[in-house]
């Protein structure tokens, strides 16, 4: 799926990921669940470029299913990793950056998910500094949102204000709502990140499950 002639959406199971085409050079944004690098990599041919295209992939947050393909990319395209600092060390280790607060039924639930969510340990190449805007597209900005994990940065594209919001921002019925339940680290941080995002008044939401367009 198209979203401006230079993003691409990767839609995989329940993931999405963005491809972002600059030049000869392609950029993704989180990778899905274990399984995904091969649809990733099929992307990329039919959208007209090789595999060895792919550069630099940037992960939102260390959950499974958002970096869970990131070893396969590394084998297939040698694309390195880039991370923030605390969601950079849980990927070294194969973990997430922080402890799931299931409540209920989802206590028991949850360990019948473990396998699917899980990621191997994978290695990140470069750690990125909020604050920090990325050469690419005139200028990738990298945002700290932390709320859904202590560490989650998204992605904003100023020119074309599209904001690359990871699992800091929810869509539910279409509208946009901040990070909460028991995935949620932090929830008056996750409100904090969403205010922000949304004050930059961005066209295009593209979460980790979903894309919102709104103007
Ligand atoms: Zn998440």
């Amino acid at each position: 799926m198209i979203i401006t002639e230079n993003v691409h959406c990767i839609s995989t199971f329940f993931t999405n990921q963005y491809l972002i085409v600059d030049g000869h050079t392609l950029f993704l944004i989180d990778t899905g669940l274990r399984g995904n690098a091969a649809k990733i990599i099929r992307s990329i041919y039919a959208i007209g470029h090789h595999p060895s295209a792919l550069k630099q992939t940037f992960i939102t947050h260390a959950d499974g299913d958002h970096y869970g393909a990131a070893n396969g990319l590394i084998k297939s395209t040698g694309c390195r990793i880039a991370a923030s600092r605390l969601e950079a060390e849980a990927m070294i280790a194969g973990s997430s950056s922080r402890e799931l607060k299931p409540k209920g039924i989802f206590k028991h639930l949850l360990p019948l998910t473990d396998g699917l969510f899980r990621a191997d340990p994978t290695n990140v190449d470069t750690v990125l500094e909020p604050g920090l805007t990325l050469p690419i597209l005139e200028g990738l900005k990298v945002l700290s949102t932390p709320g859904h994990t202590p560490d989650h940065i998204s992605f904003y594209l100023p020119k074309h204000r599209i904001l690359f919001a990871g699992d800091s921002i929810w869509l539910k019925n279409r509208a946009p709502c901040p990070s909460r339940g028991m995935n949620t680290w932090d929830i008056e941080l996750s409100d904090k990140s969403f205010q922000a995002q949304m004050a930059l008044n961005p066209s295009f939401i593209c979460a980790g499950h979903g894309i919102l367009k709104l103007y």
